[in-house]
């Protein structure tokens, strides 16, 4: 199926590769020795590599490929783009229909009164925009003191120095010199491993309230937002508790501060609606949104600002703007793609059929014996691995260790699934059958399988 494009041998391509590319969240000096995995195609739920394994993708990518791998339509939408208008700006009084149009699809399908898109080419350089935009739309209502966002510990919120700041990953900030000035992190919902002797309830009520000690100890007159994903993705796919939320949204109503959704992985369909906004019953001042915006097949992303907060923003020039926001290309993928979420009701399908399917299944992970909670909204879901079920212990030896452990018996199984921590996660393209369900847990048992029996053999118990 790949031999037309795998005409060289997958020993060269990772000495190649080694010698002149450096990766992303790599240590690449270790990554070159061992060699990288060489991905040559892809179809539906599936990627196969250099050496003809065909590995179930239950990452979706990096939680993107929502509409799954190979659909023609959009690599047609882009050909076609590409010879009428490759490129063209918008800065200085111009614009185009591709971007026209999307933005007019967003509009109708977000919720509220959230209407108005800028756009990026990446989550990160979209939450950068937010930064400015809140800090600006404070400024012009005349209240310049209020710069300060309040984010949460294990956030992530992209890789740019501004993503990075909001994000709460301090094995990022220790990199670099971040966070930079005027972020604020608080406590995540994370009751597994931060709930102690507290009821879920309880911990998540607790958790919010953490988000007014913070208004109140800055001073409501220097908070200009609250950022937070629905759902934690990267973090762990930690669902907070049913308390969370309406706490959260209850303390931004009664304090004048913006809330901005990050829905770069709940967005598009992920947790069986549009946004995940829509299935955790949060009304957002701003949306962050990328990655399942184009299925991945296009970087592009985009800030969603409701009507009150663009009314103050266009009350000024604002001096901001990326070479590609609202690049035609991308804007003509991510427009098809999010037509064919809708008029195959792929979202719909989500909701009503395949998530609840998931969801069977994937909580039957939790009778394995190293399985803590499993977890799943939609089409995102984790486990915790732990030697205790009762007491949610770590395991012996270094924090992280197991779940990389069971990574690596995934590959070896054919399943691709990531480790955070000793959490499991998994973000599956929506479009993924029932069959192809099946064949995830069944891979994922052997995993969990393996893993534990490695986890007695060397004492980590
Ligand atoms: C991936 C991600 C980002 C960053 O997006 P990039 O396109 O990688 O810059 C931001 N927020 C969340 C919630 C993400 O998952």
């Amino acid at each position: 199926m790949n031999n037309a494009k795998n005409m060289f041998p997958t020993e060269e391509l990772q000495r190649r590769n080694a010698a002149h590319h450096v990766q992303p969240f790599s240590a690449n000096t270790e990554l070159g020795k061992k060699g990288a995995r060489v991905i040559s195609n892809a179809e539906g739920v599936f990627i196969t590599d250099t050496d003809g394994n065909q590995l179930l993708d239950a990452m979706a990518g990096l939680w993107c490929v929502n509409i799954g791998y190979g659909r023609k339509e959009l690599a047609d939408v882009a050909a076609r783009q590409m010879s009428e208008l490759p490129y063209y700006n918008t800065f200085f009084r111009t614009t185009h229909l591709p971007v026209i149009e999307l933005s007019e699809r967003l509009a109708r399908l977000a919720p509220d009164d959230l209407n108005h898109v800028f756009y990026g080419s990446s989550g990160s350089e979209a939450n950068d925009t937010n930064i400015r935009l809140v800090r600006q739309y404070w400024a012009l209502k005349g209240k310049p003191s209020k710069q300060v966002i309040i984010s949460r510990r294990n956030a992530y919120h992209g890789s740019t120095m501004g993503g990075a700041s909001l994000g709460g990953m301090t094995y990022m900030h220790s990199q670099g010199g971040l966070p930079i000035p005027d972020i604020h992190h608080i406590e995540q919902p994370d009751w597994w491993s931060c709930g102690g002797a507290q009821t879920p309830e309880e911990f998540g009520k607790s958790t919010a309230k953490k988000l007014e000690d913070a208004i109140d100890f800055l001073g409501e007159n220097r908070v200009a937002a609250f950022i937070a994903e629905p759902i934690q993705g990267a973090g762990g796919v930690i669902v907070p508790p049913a308390t969370y939320w309406p706490e959260i949204q209850r303390i931004c109503d009664d304090h004048e501060i913006l809330m901005i959704v990050d829905e770069v992985i709940c967005g598009f369909g992920r947790t069986g609606n549009w946004f995940g906004s829509q299935t955790l019953d949060i009304r957002p001042d701003i949306m962050t949104i990328a990655k399942g915006l184009s299925s991945g097949y296009q970087p592009i992303a985009g800030s969603i600002i409701s009507d009150a907060v663009a009314d103050v923003i266009g009350m000024d020039e604002f001096n901001h703007g990326y070479t590609y926001s609202s690049h035609p290309v991308a804007a003509a993928v991510a427009n098809e793609n999010v037509r064919i979420l809708e008029e195959e009701g792929i979202v719909e399908n989500v909701r009503k059929t395949i998530a609840p399917y998931l969801k069977d299944k994937w909580l039957t992970l939790a009778d394995h014996p190293m399985v803590g909670e499993a977890k799943v909204v939609g089409m995102m879901g984790s486990v915790a691995l732990t030697p205790n079920k009762d007491t949610r212990a770590p395991f012996n030896g270094e924090a992280g260790k197991v779940g990389l452990i069971c990574r690596e018996h995934c590959f070896e199984a054919n399943l691709i699934m990531r480790a955070v921590g000793d959490r499991m996660v998994i973000s599956p393209p929506l479009i993924i059958s029932e069959e192809e369900i099946d064949l995830l847990l069944e891979r994922a048992s052997i995993a969990l399988d393996k893993t534990f029996a490695y986890v007695k053999l060397h004492g980590l118990m």
